[in-house]
């Protein structure tokens, strides 16, 4: 993106020009404040050298012996899919599967398609479908969570030491670096540089005819695209998502989905997560419970960690949510700014509770020494899964826009 060119504000749409700005500074929006653009150097080169090292990584993690824990002469070794195979095992598909996508899945088509858009460039050309396989990239970006998973691993690791020994494989290593490879493609790719080079390779330019039909802002691209009759089968002419105008039906939607999860979220807080059986003996735990162990034990770091994820900003997310959707619907006119950034907030934090689920994981590979101890996943699990990823869907139909339509009226 260039000085000058004329941009859409994503969370509140005021259409602005883009200031000159020096590499690596940045463009805010003179209303919200929401970051319009960064200026990062060419991102081709050291975006496909850090995706290379990523696959190269990945395959490691995956072939490789990942934590192994012994206990009472017992040991177990794992790999890093083992949670996830016991999952299945003990009949928690959906969580596994949750796992799998998110740890596994969705890091693998960030990988693939950065792979196969980077690499034709670096050599010259346009990969073929490059604007799909871009907004899959994009769109996918949220539900990569290997910093997450890091985080998971610490929290079991840190419990365990304490009950046996650990053993450390190459998988957990190749795991660090790779936490650190995929924060390094975050802050170097530039997914504007790339639709640049499109638009220059198509002859697509950012024209706005402000007279007629309207303009839109695409989500995706944040191409802004006039002269357009607005018709529901509008898409982007650029990266070919869906154009609106609003999210569609997002009151309602992120209504439903804050519900759901309110209720939900009983029952992940009531019923036991976890069953510990040692020798006979049986140890359940809510996620409250798991808290107060860590504290009791003076983990308190631990306990402020899962307090935090799991007990909190769901909460936070739920109530933060509701008060947005009331206000928008009540025409608010109060702080739209802090509005806005609220709302940011609660996109940004919903990732952090899958912590809870990733940290079981771990433990359920590791733990899985038959008579000695093994550790059931229970009912819990479920309910917790299902308000993570609702509520994480709840702030994707959520449209900020809303926040200051009120105010755009007002002028009018
Ligand atoms: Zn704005
Ligand atoms: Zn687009």
């Amino acid at each position: 993106m260039e000085a000058n060119t004329l941009i859409a504000c994503h969370d509140c749409e005021l259409v602005q020009k883009i200031p000159p700005v020096p590499l690596r500074g940045s463009a805010r929006c003179l209303r919200c404040g929401a970051l319009l653009y960064k200026r990062k150097p060419d991102c081709i080169e050291p975006t496909l050298a850090l995706t290379l090292a990523g696959i190269v990584l990945f395959i490691l993690i995956n072939i490789f012996p990942f934590i192994s824990f012994r206990m009472a002469g017992q040991m177990e070794e794992t790999t890093l899919i083992t949670g996830i195979k016991v999952f299945f095992d003990q009949g928690w598909w959906h969580v596994g599967l949750l796992v799998l996508l998110t740890t596994f899945i969705a890091p693998a088509i960030q990988l693939l398609g950065l792979l196969y858009i980077l690499l034709p460039l670096r050599l010259g050309w346009m990969a073929p479908g490059l604007p799909r396989v871009l907004r899959i990239v994009q769109r996918t970006a949220p539900w990569s969570m290997i910093e997450i998973f890091m985080l998971g691993i610490l929290v079991t690791v840190v419990k365990l030491t304490k009950d046996g020994d650990l053993t450390y494989g190459i998988s957990v290593y190749a795991f660090m670096a790779f936490t650190f490879v995929i924060a390094a493609i975050i802050t170097t790719f530039d997914p504007h540089q790339i639709w640049k080079k499109w638009d220059a390779a198509r002859h697509i330019s950012e024209k706005c005819h402000f007279n007629a039909g309207g303009v839109i802002s695409c989500r995706t691209c944040h191409m802004l695209c006039g002269g357009l009759e607005i018709s529901a089968k509008l898409k982007c002419p650029r990266c070919g998502a869906p154009l609106r105008r609003r999210k569609k039906f997002s009151i309602s939607r992120t209504w439903a989905l804050v519900l759901t999860a309110a209720i939900f979220y009983i029952p992940a807080n009531l019923y036991p997560i976890t069953n510990i059986i040692s020798f006979g003996d049986e140890k359940t735990d809510t996620i409250m419970s798991g808290v107060i162990y860590f504290v009791q034990e003076g983990m308190w770091h631990l306990a402020l960690i899962i307090f935090t994820a799991s007990i909190m900003v769901p909460l936070l997310k739920l109530v933060l949510l509701s008060f947005l959707l009331i206000s928008v619907q009540r025409k608010s006119t109060w702080r739209p700014k802090d509005r806005t950034r609220l709302y940011r907030v609660t996109e940004a934090i919903g990732r952090w509770s899958m912590v809870d689920i990733f940290a079981i994981t771990v433990l359920i590979a590791l733990v899985n020494l038959g008579q000695i101890a093994t550790v059931q996943v229970e009912d819990a699990a479920i309910y917790f899964a299902a308000v993570v990823v609702i509520t994480m869907f709840a702030a994707l139909t959520f449209d900020p826009r809303l926040i200051w339509d009120t105010e755009n009226n007002s002028h009018e």
